[in-house]
């Protein structure tokens, strides 16, 4: 058993949830190591879902979900000022035309504590001018947020390891034993050993627990789709507008991303843990669309996507294992779990009978500041320092070779298209990577020293070339 090997915590899964019990384990001074079987952390529910930091207004009260959704909800401003990531304020408006309906989400919002008004059509056309004819109320929530969730996700495992923490990605657990109060963690790579392990694999939960000899729980597999649309000036979103329940049926919702785009979804259909999107899927979401506002120009939506939701019973589960000692299961983290899980992880601190207090002088993450984020006189004098910012990769988003480049050297080194792609928005744009790609696939091969058919879109089994069809001469 060789020292480096030895953990105080292992955590398995790296969504936000893994991420941030590793970030906060590591800043109170804990030897961590989180190992995920994906070629990049924020590869699961947390890369695609709707980015919101929900203000805590719809949880049932008293559950984990509302008590977590709340505290993390409040988490999140300061977490995001010291890691550089972007928070919007925004807010969000509850849509509908029952008044009824409105008063029971009211008084829950009341329940829960949160600040919520309510409004009528007049007070809403004046924030949200296309308006669909039929709304007639809407509950207001201040404090909703917007956030990009898988930056904020890598953001949150990179500053763990600029402070010591351990990522290892395409990890593949074979097998767990217990000897001696410390587990031997076997996988495909190598041998581990951790004094308490964490069962943050979301969708995989139940395969990690089966190892561990931990509780299973019955899990129920939701998919969300959406469209994204294109950074219009045609059309305005100023805050995230959610429909309640009508007579017309469940709602989807719109809302502006952090990098000035918007989505429109998600669906929720009972499926597998495979993503796709599906056209009843989004003509399902053309449809209600129309009972939000008026106007949509669907033709410019460049992308679908879609995320699943791992659904446990009605609340969250975030225990201490009672059939494994040293384990703790963390289950059915469906929605709100990106709002809740810097919560989550003060909530597992404690479970494995840890104080929150935090070390003193703990390395910062550097901002991450685009090129086109610069002043014009910043942009020419790092044109003067560096060429690398003198040439762009992605037309669409304004990328450089500069940004690509700084995205590649974060602390958690990465060697696909789509982790270059959220780390530095290159490929996010109209063309969705027809300029880019090859330029990226290139700058990979050059950062990581790899061979070529070694760079992947994302995970293991999507590599980009698979061989020579003919040689080139460069000269
Ligand atoms: C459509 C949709 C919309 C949503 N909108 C919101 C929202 O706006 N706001 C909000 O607060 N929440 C939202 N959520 C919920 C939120 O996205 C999830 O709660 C959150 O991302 C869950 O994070 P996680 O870390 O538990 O899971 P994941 O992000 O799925 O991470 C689990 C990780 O475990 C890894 N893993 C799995 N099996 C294994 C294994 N055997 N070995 C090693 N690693 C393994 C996976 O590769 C993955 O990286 C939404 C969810 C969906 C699907």
């Amino acid at each position: 058993m060789s020292k480096n090997n030895v953990f105080d915590v292992l955590i398995v899964g790296g969504g936000v949830v893994g991420a941030c019990v590793l970030n906060k384990l590591t800043r109170i001074g804990k030897k961590c190591l989180l190992i995920d079987k994906a070629s990049d952390v924020a590869t699961g529910a947390s890369k695609a879902n709707s980015g919101l930091v929900h203000a805590g207004y719809d949880p049932k009260p008293n559950t984990l979900k509302a008590k977590l959704n709340i505290r993390g909800n409040k988490l999140y401003p300061k977490l995001c000022k010291r890691l550089g990531v972007k928070l919007d304020k925004c807010g969000a408006l509850v849509l509908g035309d029952d008044e009824t309906q409105l008063d029971n989400l009211y008084q829950r919002g009341l329940e829960n504590k949160v600040y919520v008004e309510k409004w009528d059509r007049k007070q809403i056309l004046e924030k949200v001018p296309d308006l669909a004819d039929h709304i007639t109320c809407a509950l207001y929530a201040r404090d909703a947020y917007i956030v990009s969730p898988y930056f904020f996700t890598i953001s949150v495992a990179d500053e763990a390891v600029l402070n010591g923490a351990k990522v290892s990605l395409e990890e593949d657990l074979v097998s767990v034993e217990k000897k001696d109060d410390i587990f031997e963690v076997v996988t495909k790579k190598a041998i581990y050993y951790a004094k308490q392990i964490v069962n943050s694999a979301g969708a995989g939960y139940n395969e990690v627990a089966k190892l561990l000899k931990a509780e299973e729980y019955p899990l129920e597999f939701r998919r969300g789709e959406y469209f994204v649309f294109d950074k219009i000036k045609d059309f305005n979103v100023p805050c995230t507008l959610f429909t309640m329940p009508t007579k017309l049926g469940k709602g989807v919702l719109i809302t502006p991303t952090i990098d000035g785009n918007f989505l429109l979804g998600p669906t929720s259909t009972e499926s597998d843990t495979q993503t796709k999107v599906t056209s009843e899927g989004l003509d399902e979401i053309r449809n209600k669309a129309q009972l939000i506002v008026k106007n949509i120009n669907f033709r410019n939506a460049i992308r679908q996507f879609s995320g699943v939701r791992v659904i446990s019973g009605d609340d969250f589960v975030v225990e201490k294992s009672k059939v494994a000692d040293g384990v703790i299961n963390i289950a059915g983290i469906c929605s709100p779990g990106l709002t809740s899980a810097p919560a989550i992880a003060e909530m597992v601190t404690k479970l494995l009978g840890f104080s929150l207090k935090e070390k003193e002088n703990l390395k910062l993450l550097k901002k991450r500041v685009l090129f086109k984020e610069l002043s014009k006189a910043k942009q020419i004098q790092l044109c003067k320092e560096n060429k690398n910012y003198c040439s762009i990769v992605c037309k669409c988003e304004e990328i450089t070779k500069g940004d690509v480049i700084e995205a590649l050297n974060r602390p958690i080194k990465v060697a696909s298209v789509d982790a270059v792609k959220r780390r530095c928005n290159a490929g996010m744009g109209r063309c969705q990577g027809g300029f880019c790609f090859t330029k990226v696939v290139a700058q990979i091969i050059k950062e990581r020293k790899i061979a070529y058919e070694q760079v992947k879109k994302e995970n293991r089994g999507s590599e980009v070339c698979l061989s020579d069809i003919r040689e080139v001469n460069n000269d």
